[in-house]
């Protein structure tokens, strides 16, 4: 069988589609949104992971490092991530858990087997299984048959994809999906390009082929200060949207910075590090213009 690679599984999520659901999240993304609150899951494979809260200077993490790209400070051991190779001997040393792992490789049973237990929950809640990310379809053949199981056991299924990705992809997994969940995060192809480094073009062709195919979905627009934070950028999505009112919800949501220090822990650089939270207010004025398309 085929073996897929996560970061994670979070149980009990009421974000990630109906009910009560079960996320897992894919390694491996094609786009690099700068305002990504999952930038572990950016890299397909296995990555170290360093937290300095966690961590209490004894540097016997220094001390194993088989390719010595730990350098012992006075603030604490210092990791050269890019020559980092990953194989987990440091995380091993370290009693504290400032140094782990993310990322690692499961085999469909071995996953489905972690997810089950949380059946009684989807049954009481209307939930299900949520494959996210990271981009879930770049490991399509390992999703496909995570999501065949978990069909096979009457289990509601969805996927959070980015929507930039080839149709034939998605219309590979769509007949097990239920329901869809995806970015729509600015109108502009140019500007879209500049702040998630891919283009939109996929992404809105897919969204419509989807849509036409009156595939469930919700669209979202993730709302960033000085980005697309005005009414003219939504009213464009609304316009694209509001023909298919009847199967796509839209859902507007703020920036917010939690997650953020993931980026250091990563030895990622941030470069909305010192941006602001979207204010509540502007968010719930913006919020109206989908209510006008009955989207
Ligand atoms: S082994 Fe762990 S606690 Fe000790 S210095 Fe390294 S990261 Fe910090
Ligand atoms: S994962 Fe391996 S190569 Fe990377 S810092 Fe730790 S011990 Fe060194
Ligand atoms: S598509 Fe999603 S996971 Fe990928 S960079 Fe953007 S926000 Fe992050």
């Amino acid at each position: 069988m085929t073996k897929g690679v996560i970061t994670t599984l979070q149980r009990m999520s009421v974000h990630d589609g109906p009910g009560l659901r079960t996320v897992v999240f894919m390694k491996g993304c094609n786009m690099r949104c700068r305002w990504c609150h999952n930038p572990e899951t950016w890299n397909p494979h296995r990555q170290v992971q360093y937290i300095r809260e966690k961590c209490i200077r004894c540097l016997s993490c220094a001390a194993v490092c088989p390719n010595q790209v730990i350098r012992p400070s006075e603030d604490g051991p210092e990791l050269d991530f890019g020559e980092c190779r990953a194989c987990g001997i440091c995380a091993d040393a370290c009693c504290t858990g400032a140094i782990s792992l993310v990322g690692r490789e499961v085999g469909v049973e071995e996953l489905w087997n972690e997810v089950r237990k949380d059946i009684p929950y989807f049954l009481n809640s209307g939930g299900g299984v949520t494959v996210s990310g990271g981009e879930p379809v770049l490991q399509k053949d390992f999703v496909r048959e995570f999501l065949s199981v978990c069909r096979a056991d009457g289990i509601n299924t969805a996927i959070e994809t980015n929507m930039a990705v080839k149709w034939a992809d998605l219309d590979e997994v769509s007949p097990l999906v239920d329901f869809w969940m995806c970015d729509l995060k600015m109108s502009d192809s140019e500007k879209h390009k500049k702040w998630t480094g891919a283009d939109n073009r996929t992404v809105v062709d897919n969204i419509l082929k989807m849509a036409a195919a009156g595939r469930r979905m919700t669209v979202r627009t993730p709302i960033i200060p000085g980005v697309n934070d005005t009414a003219g950028e939504i009213e464009e999505i609304c316009r694209l949207l509001a023909p298919f009112s009847g199967t796509v919800s839209y859902e507007l949501m703020g920036f917010h910075t939690l997650g953020f220090s993931k980026y250091e822990s990563m030895g990622i650089r941030n470069e909305l590090e010192d941006a602001e939270c979207l204010p509540a207010d502007q968010l719930e004025e913006l919020k109206k213009i989908p209510v006008k398309y009955n989207l």
